[in-house]
């Protein structure tokens, strides 16, 4: 079965990777097998940019296919922010707590239209010589509540309202999330691209 690593070690997000992708007939993995495998510095100052130096760095030292994947939480009446830092918005990196309660503090003063967000996924794939082949994003747009409802997902899910439901990603269950979400959105579209370069499905 081809080998596709995913190039991350956030289990929660791997868990919804595997979930978008786990019928192609792949053999999915995230970086737990390779302990050997180079740290990557997310230094760009894009999410493509980080999603790109995960791929290429990582594709060619483990000799495989690799899927890196930056995302994050974009709020336009913050400038962007959390942004490219969103998993160390507060300081320490993957501390979701502390990330949720510094957008609570700086969003504590806007309303209404000011409360909207969206999530961005880029994600990018290499071939095992380092080569990105593709590069797809997916948004999901939504607005930030006052205070946490839920304990699904992760991260900024349990503020993170999606409208259409009049529910969080944190309250709603994850099959529904599966469905829109902005990693949802992006793997919809790496499917084809999987399909024909790793699996050599033709005409898909
Ligand atoms: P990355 O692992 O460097 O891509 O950082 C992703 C960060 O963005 C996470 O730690 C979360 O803070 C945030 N994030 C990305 N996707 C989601 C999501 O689906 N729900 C909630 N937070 C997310």
């Amino acid at each position: 079965m081809p080998l596709i690593v995913l190039g991350s070690c956030n289990k929660k997000k791997l868990k919804e990777m595997v979930a978008l992708l786990g019928d192609l007939g792949l053999d999915l993995t995230d970086l737990t097998p390779y302990p050997d495998a180079p740290e990557v510095a997310e230094t760009a100052d894009t999410f493509l940019g980080n999603a790109t130096l995960k791929a290429t760095q990582l594709a060619p030292a483990l000799n495989a296919w690799v899927i890196g994947e930056d995302s994050g939480l974009c709020v336009p009446a913050l400038g962007g922010a959390p942004g490219v830092l969103s998993a160390r918005f507060a300081g320490t990196q993957g501390d979701d707590q502390a990330n949720n309660d510094k957008l609570l503090t700086e969003m504590a003063k806007l309303t209404g239209d000011q409360r909207a967000a969206y999530y961005v996924s880029t994600a990018v794939l290499a071939d095992p010589t380092g080569k990105a082949i593709a590069q797809v994003e997916g948004r999901c747009h939504g607005l930030i509540v006052s205070e946490r409802r839920g304990t699904g997902g992760f991260g900024y899910d349990p503020l993170f309202l999606v409208p259409e439901y009049g529910k969080t990603f944190g309250e709603l269950p994850p099959e529904v999330k599966q469905q829109m979400s902005h990693r949802a959105k992006a793997f919809e579209q790496l499917r084809p691209i999987i399909e024909r370069a790793v699996l050599g499905r033709a005409g898909t």
